[in-house]
């Protein structure tokens, strides 16, 4: 058998569209630019690895605790967080071919392209440039010498004729309430949610009984005006999030930030995911935030090169810090056995829902030839699969038709299942194959005699005879031992 790996994100966007994974949003107006909706197979996989992280904290964890915070913030946290002040990307604009592009990332590419040319010191030379701007001129005009000086040129047009480098704010603005549109009414749509912990984080101390160390988590949808947003889910503008902040002791900080990064890339790999396409990339310490000690990210592997899946970071005492200022209310912890009060500090963990959805996709695809047959597979982890198991009567017999009902049937209250009975059963296959189904169920006329059906396993296509009693526990099985 022949098997090819995906390499490009084409591939991915083709069949998200063709089987109902994603679409493009409000694509009969002519789309929405780096915005998308799931189909019905897109919904269930994103709900399953959501429905993962979420266990994952606060069910395993019994120091981890949820919220579901509003999209709309009261302004003055955008101010506390530094987001009004600081949340810019410095972008600049190809005057011939109108096109935006974000400067520094104009910078990385053409260094990415030194280094591939094997000039290693060249790059790193830029790269250090890169590192310290801001340092020299200030972030726009350091951002824009190195432009010129390497005579960069527009990957679009091949124009060499730019506009200033100027910042762009990410936040979305809107007015609230219907009286009046002045300044005072500015509202925005968040673009993170952590911020929605941290204003909850003396809610939460006050009435859950968790004491420090302890976790806050929260999945929820955030916006973001990206600049540049030309590649599928991995950037949109209005994404969803999956953030736990973990509220520590000072000087607990250090081995919680190493604890958190190590959990958390043991639970991309418990997605199925393959360690050799995921690895961690360390923030050089000239690039930390300015309120972050550490920070790393998680890269996987995508068609479009290594990119960050999720960030890690030790915040400090930043953020409530900032929001005591801001607030004028404590945001201290008491330690009753210590007889100690201080501020904690925050390990956070965040990981984008959309960016984990595509690398399960990119992972899970293979092209695959078969004695001269050739299939597209998502042999993606079962518990993550959209639908379980397809359950297919071999012909449109009334006698195979109502066996294979009375199996759906059963199966239904613990697994998504999908009856089929279209097509070839060659063809009802491949549409599993290509949907990520882990389990085929074949009725036949054989089972009607003696009560069995085949089992069709989705990554060695092999099938075994079954009595029909057992197929909730054999999907149950290949639900829990599934390696990658
Ligand atoms: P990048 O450097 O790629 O812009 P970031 O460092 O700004 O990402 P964070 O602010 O750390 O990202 O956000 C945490 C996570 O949220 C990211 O790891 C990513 O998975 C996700 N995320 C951020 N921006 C987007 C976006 N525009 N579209 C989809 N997911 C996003």
């Amino acid at each position: 058998m022949s098997v090819t790996h995906l390499d490009s994100l084409e591939k991915i966007v083709s069949l998200s569209k063709s089987r109902g994974f994603i679409f493009q949003s409000s694509e009969i107006y002519g789309g929405l630019s780096a915005v998308y909706d799931y189909g019905p197979l897109g919904v269930e996989l994103k709900r399953n690895i959501q429905g993962e992280w979420w266990k994952a904290m606060t069910q395993v964890h019994d120091n981890i605790v949820g919220v579901d915070a509003a999209i709309f913030m009261h302004p003055k946290v955008w101010e506390a967080s530094g987001h009004v002040e600081g949340f810019n990307d410095p972008m600049i604009d190809d005057k011939q071919s109108k096109k935006r592009y974000r400067a520094d990332m104009l910078i990385e590419q053409h260094i990415l392209k030194i280094r591939n040319k094997g000039d290693d010191n060249k790059a790193d030379e830029l790269q250090h440039l890169l590192n310290t701007t801001g340092t020299r001129k200030g972030l726009c005009e350091d951002l824009y010498d190195i432009i010129i000086s390497e005579e960069i040129k527009s990957p679009d047009s091949g124009a060499f004729d730019w506009t200033e480098v100027r910042q762009f704010n990410l936040m979305f603005k809107t007015h609230y309430g219907a009286v009046t549109k002045d300044e005072d009414d500015v509202i925005y749509l968040r673009p993170e949610t952590a911020q929605g912990i941290f204003v909850n984080y003396k809610n939460v101390l006050d009435t859950s009984r968790v004491q420090i160390p302890f976790g806050i988590a929260q999945i929820g949808k955030a916006f973001r005006n990206e600049v540049v947003a030309r590649q599928f889910v991995f950037r949109m503008r209005e994404f969803e999030q999956m953030e736990m902040q973990y509220f520590v002791e000072p000087g607990t900080d250090e081995a919680e930030y190493e604890k958190w990064l190590e959990t958390r890339i043991a639970w991309h790999k418990k997605l199925g995911i393959r360690g050799e396409n995921l690895r961690v990339s360390p923030h050089p310490e000239d690039k930390l935030a300015h309120y972050a000690r550490a920070a790393a990210d998680i890269q996987y592997k995508y068609p479009i090169g290594w990119q960050e899946v999720e960030g890690i970071h030790n915040r400090t005492d930043f953020d409530l810090s900032r929001h005591t200022e801001y607030s004028g209310k404590k945001m201290e912890y008491f330690d009753q056995k210590n007889q100690k009060r201080y501020t904690p500090y925050v390990i956070e963990t965040s990981v984008g829902l959309d960016r984990t959805t595509l690398m399960v996709l990119c992972d899970a695809y293979r092209e695959e030839e078969v004695e001269g047959e050739s299939r597209t597979v998502l042999k993606m982890h079962p518990k993550l699969a959209p639908t379980k198991a397809g359950i297919f009567p071999l012909i449109k017999k009334p006698e195979l038709q109502e066996l294979a009902r009375k199996i759906e049937n059963s199966l239904r209250e613990d697994f998504k299942v999908m009856y089929d009975e279209a097509g070839s059963i060659g063809k009802r296959y491949r549409r599993q194959d290509e949907a990520g189904t882990p389990f085929c169920i074949t009725v036949d006329f054989e089972g009607l005699e003696d009560n069995t059906v085949t089992i069709r396993y989705r990554d060695d296509m092999k099938q075994d005879r079954v009595a029909v009693d057992q197929v909730a526990a054999v999907i149950q099985e290949g639900l829990k031992t599934w390696q990658a």
